[in-house]
């Protein structure tokens, strides 16, 4: 690894350009950014600055793509997806198990990366290079079930011989963002080249070398580099020209990015996968473990500073237990340690720019203003770098505060009390978001039954969302305005290809045969009919 500030020892240089300050440096030796931003196909000959949110320090200059060059990128997958599609499932699912190994292997450097790009705690770096290792191996291990070709009954017992097949897609376009660079730039395009398709990814503009590195660990596995090509700027100029040219989009970020899309694949009639926003709940039954609840929720809500899907930002809790679960959740969250460093020694890192900072104070400023309590955090840490925001509990939150609805996407969560359980459904269900919601209760049974009721693509029970993300045979997604379609599971692989039906008619034909007439034959038909209905068949 060349990265300059190895993990064990916090950033120490200050925020000038090198470009035109002798003095200043990169957090990230220019050879090795220079390395990985050559793979961005890019003829503009200009550039985009990224700094450091962890300090402002410059990390690359990197290279803008054109309109043209996004249409040259999809030809070129395009050409290159031929020959892949041709490759055997066992060579390709060998190159996701050899990615597997790699990115365990090079996890030192993948954690630096990340941390200087995004500024997350290296804890949460490390979760992402899990996420992709876990994805390489179950598409590979169950790539057979997937995508085999199989027989289905035909119209006739053994006179109409059916087979289903799945065809890759061809190119699929990627949009991912910034708030999981690695695993988000990774682990949708996994299973689209296990499928034959070739990938044009469109990364966010903050994390591109972090999106690169993931490339490059492709190419090492073995993966033709020509079959993912990565292209770089702004979603508004590039995202139009990519997704007019590829077959398949697949986006994460946004609920309205993701409404404008939608609308863009819709004129095209091409399929999207859309991963979006949330406002996901936990409840805390009465009977739930007040420690572990404690413990699971302050993870849930604050991992990677709160600025992911699946995080938590609204928190019911049982009146019976409410008391002793607050004060416990608060001394747990005032216990956490932030700060820039991309060793491992604190809980939480930064917000990754102005942006998100504006949003978190903004959201909690508004909702103190209306009445809201802070129970812990409510201020930002500018001592610390400049986008800290402290891990932040309120309490008295209601519907004319903006955070009471809307995606804060940081370290904020809201304390509601409730008596019934079905009250806490109904209320955990209001809104338009479904992502993911959780259920504290040591009755396992009681909390899957009432899963079943929670509006939400997955449901974790004593934990946050760490199980249904960990756990890649189960489809993840959005329901409502939280996303269409699913990664994870067969729904993840089988949306990057189309499903083909080849039925061999033997014998007789489907219409009159041996002389029938019309009508006959509708009576010979009828008969059969009924026949294969007394015999039970599908
Ligand atoms: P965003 O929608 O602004 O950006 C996401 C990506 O879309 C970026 O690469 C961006 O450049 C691109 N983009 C922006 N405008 C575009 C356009 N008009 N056309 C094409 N591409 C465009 O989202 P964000 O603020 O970067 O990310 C945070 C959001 O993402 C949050 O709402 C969060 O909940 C959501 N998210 C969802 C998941 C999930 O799996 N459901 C995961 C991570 C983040």
């Amino acid at each position: 690894m060349s990265a300059q500030n190895p993990a064990g020892g916090p950033l120490l240089h200050g925020p000038a350009d090198p470009e035109h300050d002798p003095r200043a440096s990169y957090a990230l030796e220019p050879g090795y950014t220079q390395n990985l931003t050559r793979r961005i196909l890019s003829t503009t000959g200009t550039t985009a600055p990224v700094e450091s949110p962890l300090n402002g320090q410059p990390v690359a200059h990197v290279p803008q793509s054109s309109e043209a060059d996004v249409r040259e990128a999809v030809a070129r997958a395009r050409r290159a997806q031929e020959a892949w599609a041709r490759t055997s499932l066992a060579e390709r699912s060998a190159a996701l198990l050899r990615l597997h190994d790699l990115v365990l292997d090079r996890q030192d450097e993948i954690c630096d990366v990340i941390g200087v790009e995004s500024g997350k705690a290296r804890k949460d770096a490390f979760l992402e290079l899990a996420h992709v290792a876990l994805t390489a191996r179950y598409y590979a291990r169950t790539a057979h079930a997937h995508l085999d070709s199989r027989r289905v009954p035909g119209m006739f017992p053994a006179l109409t011989h059916v087979e289903v097949h799945h065809l890759p897609k061809g190119v699929v376009g990627i949009i991912s963002p910034w708030n999981y660079p690695f695993t988000l730039a990774l682990c949708d395009g996994l299973p689209a080249l296990l499928a034959g398709n070739a990938v044009v990814i469109k990364p966010d503009a903050q994390t591109m070398l972090t999106a690169l590195l993931g490339a490059e660990l492709l190419e090492q596995a073995g993966f033709p580099p020509e079959i993912w090509q990565v292209v770089a700027g702004p979603g508004r100029d590039i995202g139009p020209p990519l997704i007019q040219g590829v077959d398949y989009v697949c986006f994460t970020g946004s609920t309205a990015t993701g409404k404008l899309i939608a609308g863009q694949c819709a004129d095209r009639l091409i399929g999207c996968s859309l991963e979006l926003g949330g406002k996901n709940p936990i409840l805390i039954l009465r009977d739930a473990a007040v420690e572990k609840a404690a413990e699971g929720t302050a993870r849930a809500s604050f991992s990677n500073a709160g600025q992911l899907c699946v995080s938590t930002e609204r928190l019911f809790v049982a009146d019976q237990i409410y008391d002793r679960f607050v004060e416990r959740f608060v001394a747990r969250t005032k216990a956490m340690t932030l700060g820039a460093t991309l060793d491992w020694s604190v809980d939480m890192g930064t917000l990754i720019s102005a942006d998100q900072l504006e949003t978190v104070t903004a959201h909690v400023e508004d909702a103190v203003a209306k009445g809201a309590r802070v129970l812990a955090g409510g201020r930002a840490r500018p001592d610390l770098g400049p986008y800290f925001y402290e891990p932040t509990i309120l309490e008295g939150v209601t519907p004319d505060m903006t955070c009471f609805g809307h995606e804060t996407f940081g370290p904020v969560v809201a304390l509601y009390r409730f008596h019934d359980e079905a009250d806490a459904v109904a209320r955990a269900n209001a809104g338009q978001y479904g992502l993911n919601g959780s259920i504290y209760s040591q009755d396992g049974g009681r909390a899957r039954q009432l899963a079943r009721q929670i509006k939400c693509g997955t449901v974790n029970i004593n934990e946050g969302f760490g199980s249904t993300f960990g756990s890649l045979a189960a489809p993840m997604g959005g329901m409502r305005e939280s996303g269409m379609g699913r990664r994870q599971g067969s729904e993840g692989i089988l949306r990057y290809t189309d499903t083909q039906s080849v039925a061999t008619q033997r014998g007789v034909r489907i219409g009159p045969s041996f002389g029938l007439s019309q009508e006959q034959y509708a009576k010979a038909l009828t008969v059969s009919l009924r026949v294969l209905n007394k015999l039970g068949r599908a």
